[in-house]
Formats: structure tokens, C-alpha cells, sequence
């Protein structure tokens, strides 16, 4: 396999190197490789591993991603690789995220621009593991595709360091980002990050003009807290409270057995997040529930109606309610 230089790292002493794409910022010796797995010293130089590799292709909903307020009920294509700079022990795609040795195919940039021209795409999505740790590829295809008329979504953890989001926030249209708790410590200890970084990212994201979506997967016994979720809802609002909030049911996965989450739960912070958010959603739960469909915060008409990923928009006139003619964070 060519092998391709990484971007954002400093050599430092006895032939180690200092990666600076995320706010690990991994001193790595030779031959060895940073804490997301896939970045390696070799002589002093520092290579993504993981350039053009590919673990999953597919065309999406891009409600799937989840974004519910960026080109409703278009498709988009998708793609993945391996490795990932947080190790949550619940991760629902951990067979990519974590393990080292998932089998990828080689693909150039070029060959998924095309691919995504000819499925009549609206654009790309760096999804399914961590796009952030996948930068130099990113960026590459992300340029390209624009060049070409399309969309960059990517759906991230947000934990980067300010110089490579940059450099992404000129390339990428939209953004899912989880805002997996709003406790550093949870952070920390759970999902080994940190918190304020995150923070950081979605509001540098959002100042940018990025259209952001936000998404919290909600787990039994860890952040299935009434104080944590308002915490997150005060969050958001002062940042932007027309920012989608997707509040999302746990499923065991992983390393965790613990129960799913309590389906009540998710409803009452659905609620909460009503009082001061403007648009909220529940994922992972029956289509029975609230949660699914977008409405007019101004005269509370139901714009976008959905069932599973069958998406119909019933209420639009460009991006504005059809009703009352109130301007909506959706992008068409
Ligand atoms: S991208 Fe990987 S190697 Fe670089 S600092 Fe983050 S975890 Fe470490």
C-alpha cells in the first residue's frame, strides 16, 4: 500500500513525532502508532494509514446520518473507513471504530466523486467511524467533490484541534456532531476525551455558518440524567436554539450489556428540550412516539412529516412554512 504523509505533526527528539490533528496531540515513537490507531511513525515521518481506504460504501438517507434540516429526503453517499480517536465502549460501529485489521478496498478520490455524480447524490458523507482521524482523505475528496457541485457532510465527535477544523469548516457544508455527555469527567473516563474541546468545535462549527446538527446518544446508567440533558439543552440554546438536537435511544453494543434506554426518559427530555430548543428529535424509537416530524416553531404547522426514512415534506415553500411564511433552519 503507497504510503501518505500525514498532515498537522512535528518531529520531535530521539525520532518520535507529535501529531496535532486532535486534541490528543500523541507523542509517537517509532514504529508506532497514535492512540486512534492509524497513524504511524515510521522513521521519524508520521503516515495516515488509512488514506482512500474504505471499510463501508453506501447511499444513504441523509436522515440516516442523522440530518433532518440539510436536503430533506435526498440521498447521499456515504463512506467509511477505520480507526477513531475516542474508544467509546458502547460504540455501535465498533468492528471499524476499533478494530485494527477491518478489511478496506482502495479507493481514489476521484472514483467517489464519480460514483456519487452517477448515483445522482447530493454530495459525499465522511461517516460510519470517525472522519476527523481520516483528515488528509477528507479534505482531498471534499475539495474535488465541491469543485464538482456537491455536498460534504461529515458526522464527527467533534474532538479536533482549532487549525484542521479550519481547514475542513471550508470545505464541509454540514455537520452531525455528537455531544456524547456534558460531563468532562464522563468524557474522560468513558469515551477517553474531553469535553471542552468538543464545545469548542460546535461553536467554532456554527460561527463558521456550518449548517450543525447535534446528537446525544443517551445511556442507561450514564448520562440518563434529567441535570446532564437540561445542562445540554442550556448548551445549545446559547448557542443557536434553532440547532437540531437529536436525542437518541441506546442499544447494547459493544462491551455494554446494560438496558436499553428508558423510552419515558427520552420522551420527558424531548419535553424539556421543547421549552427552549426549537427543533428536537428522538432517535431509535418507534415511529409511534413524538420526536419524528419537524414543525413551524412560529405556527407549529408540520413541515416535514417522517416514518423511519420515508421522509415527506408537506409543509414547505423553499425553506419556509407553507402556513405562516416564517423563514426555517433548513437547508434545500
Ligand atoms: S489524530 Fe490520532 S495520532 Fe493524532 S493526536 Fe489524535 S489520536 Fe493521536
Amino acid at each position: 500500500m503507497e504510503k501518505h504523509e500525514a498532515a498537522f505533526y512535528e518531529k520531535t527528539d530521539r525520532g518520535s513525532v507529535r501529531c496535532s490533528l486532535c486534541p490528543h496531540n500523541c507523542r509517537i515513537q517509532d514504529s508506532k502508532s497514535g492512540i486512534c490507531g492509524i497513524r504511524t511513525n515510521s522513521g521519524g515521518v508520521l503516515y495516515t494509514d488509512i488514506y482512500g481506504r474504505i471499510t463501508s460504501i453506501a447511499m444513504d438517507p441523509v436522515e440516516k446520518k442523522p440530518l433532518y434540516h440539510f436536503h430533506p429526503g435526498a440521498s447521499i453517499l456515504s463512506i467509511g473507513t477505520k480507526g477513531c480517536n475516542m474508544k467509546c465502549p458502547y460504540c455501535q460501529n465498533w468492528q471499524i471504530s476499533q478494530e485494527r485489521a477491518a478489511h478496506t478496498s482502495y479507493y481514489p478520490s476521484e472514483k467517489i466523486v464519480e460514483a456519487a455524480l452517477a448515483e445522482g447524490s447530493v454530495g459525499i458523507a465522511y461517516t460510519y467511524s470517525e472522519p476527523i482521524v481520516w483528515f488528509e482523505y477528507v479534505r482531498d475528496t471534499a475539495a474535488l467533490a465541491r469543485e464538482k457541485g456537491l455536498a460534504n457532510v461529515m458526522v464527527t465527535n467533534g474532538f479536533i484541534n482549532p487549525e484542521p477544523l479550519r481547514e475542513l469548516l471550508v470545505l464541509i457544508d454540514a455537520m452531525n456532531i455528537d455531544l456524547k455527555s456534558f460531563r468532562d469527567k464522563t468524557m474522560r473516563t468513558v469515551q477517553k476525551a474531553r469535553l471542552p474541546e468538543v464545545l469548542d468545535t460546535i461553536r467554532t462549527a456554527h460561527a463558521h455558518g456550518c449548517h450543525i446538527e447535534l446528537t446525544t446518544l443517551v445511556i442507561t446508567g450514564i448520562n440518563d440524567d434529567m441535570d446532564e440533558m437540561k445542562d445540554i439543552i442550556e448548551f445549545i440554546a446559547s448557542v443557536d436554539a434553532g440547532i437540531p438536537w437529536h436525542i437518541s435511544r441506546y442499544y447494547p453494543s459493544y462491551k455494554y450489556d446494560r438496558p436499553a434506554t428508558d423510552v419515558g426518559f427520552i420522551m420527558k427530555v424531548h419535553a424539556e428540550a421543547e421549552k427552549k430548543l426549537k427543533y428536537v428529535y428522538c432517535g431509535n424509537v418507534s415511529s409511534q412516539e413524538r420526536g419524528h416530524d419537524t414543525h413551524c416553531p412560529s405556527c407549529g404547522a408540520t413541515v416535514i412529516r417522517r416514518s423511519g426514512y420515508f421522509t415527506k415534506i408537506s409543509g414547505l415553500d423553499g425553506n419556509r412554512c407553507a402556513q405562516c411564511g416564517a423563514e426555517l433552519r433548513i437547508v434545500r
